[in-house]
């Protein structure tokens, strides 16, 4: 399918960069440290509803020290990736899925539900005004981030009035440049990422402040990411601060928490139960308890571990640590049905391998 394109105005960048400068950009544009020449925006009213859609020159906004987001972080955002196929075209993957869950995010957060029409539309308007950021070349993608907020003016508590929603737009290198390495994760003893009744599934920037110091705990402990199990019973497996997790076992079944309502359900763990399945793995949603992480992996029960979001794809779990010991899945290297389902994704976004779902739309 191709997304049509939508009607949004367009200002043209007077300091766009060079062509040599960009192409010196895409050579190793790391992640989040380089943006593209536009970005996309648009308002909402309680009075006017969404309008004003727009695509300018990237830069600064500017707020009101009063904007309400920064004092009561009502925000919500997304992230996917737009691929360049080796035809040249690009595309994207599940947009819809995202525009969904960008609406059940705002629904929590008491922000207004942006129609998936202009969710769609808005990442078509920037990708064609900024088509020639979509890197080619192994593993590499345009990371598209869009993101609402309370823009209004206001320090009273209640929901904003004025809701701004953007698109930026940033080149990303391969996660594992040189080859899928497995991370070392911390198991977070003190802290939760989220509570029931909370704000766990929704795509929110809190969740991520409150996973910032546990997130330093883990590297100062040599780990690359933070396990967090459930903030009631502290038994159950959530998730990791940005991906999901999922545990292949010894009989080739797949196992992965089921969504709890702190858990953030996330696209590529979908895709992953899919993919699981149309290769004969039976997939099971279950509650996974950390006792049975350590067991399994020590009895030989739990085979691989690994962890999936957007920005990583798929990624090999070498070790679980925590402050006197450690969970080592096989051997601790890569496994076999992890690296599998990671090229059946990877080949499936860059156009190399059939799309028998129909996951992916074309953008330009
Ligand atoms: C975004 C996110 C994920 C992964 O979601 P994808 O749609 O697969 O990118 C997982 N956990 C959290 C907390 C997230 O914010």
């Amino acid at each position: 399918m191709t997304i049509p394109p939508f009607a949004s105005t367009h200002e043209p960048s007077s300091t766009a960069r060079t062509d040599a400068d960009r192409d010196a950009i895409l050579v190793d544009p790391g992640f989040g440290v380089h943006f593209t020449d536009h970005m996309f925006l648009a308002e909402w009213t309680d009075t006017a509803g969404w309008h004003d859609a727009r695509v300018v020159p990237y830069g600064p906004l500017q707020l009101d020290p009063a904007t309400a987001v920064l004092h009561y972080a009502q925000e919500i955002f997304e992230g996917l990736k737009a691929y360049r196929h080796a035809d040249g075209s690009v595309w994207t993957f599940r947009p819809e899925a995202n525009a969904a869950r960008l609406a059940r995010s705002a629904h929590r957060l008491a922000l207004p539900e942006l129609p998936e029409e202009w969710f769609l539309g808005s990442i078509r308007a920037l990708v064609e005004a900024d088509e020639a950021w979509v890197p080619a070349g192994e593993e590499k993608s345009l990371y598209l981030r869009p993101f609402m907020f309370a823009s209004e003016a206001f320090l009273g508590v209640r929901p904003s009035r004025h809701v701004t929603y953007s698109v930026i737009a940033s080149p990303a290198g391969a996660y594992f440049p040189g080859g899928v390495k497995p991370v070392d994760i911390w198991l977070s003893q003190e802290y939760s990422r989220a509570g029931a009744g909370g704000t766990g599934a929704a795509k929110t920037g809190g969740n991520y402040a409150s996973s910032l110091l546990p997130q330093q705990e883990a590297s100062a402990h040599g780990c690359a990411q933070v396990a967090f199990l459930d903030s009631t019973e502290k038994k159950w497996i959530e998730e990791l601060g940005g991906m999901n997790l999922y545990f292949v076992q010894a009989d080739g079944s797949i196992v992965t928490p089921e969504l709890s309502g702190s858990i953030l359900e996330g696209i590529t763990r979908d895709s992953i139960v899919q993919l699981a399945r149309d290769r004969g793995h039976e997939v099971v949603e279950r509650r996974v308890s950390i006792d049975e992480w350590r067991e399994g992996t020590a009895d030989g029960t739990i085979t691989e571990v690994f962890a999936c979001g957007t920005a990583a794809v798929v990624t090999p779990v070498g070790s679980l640590k925590w402050p006197d010991g450690q969970a080592v899945a096989g051997d601790g290297s890569a496994g076999k049905v992890t690296m599998d389902l990671r090229s059946a994704l990877v080949d499936i976004q860059y156009g190399r391998a059939d799309d028998p779902h129909r996951w992916m739309s074309r953008l330009v």
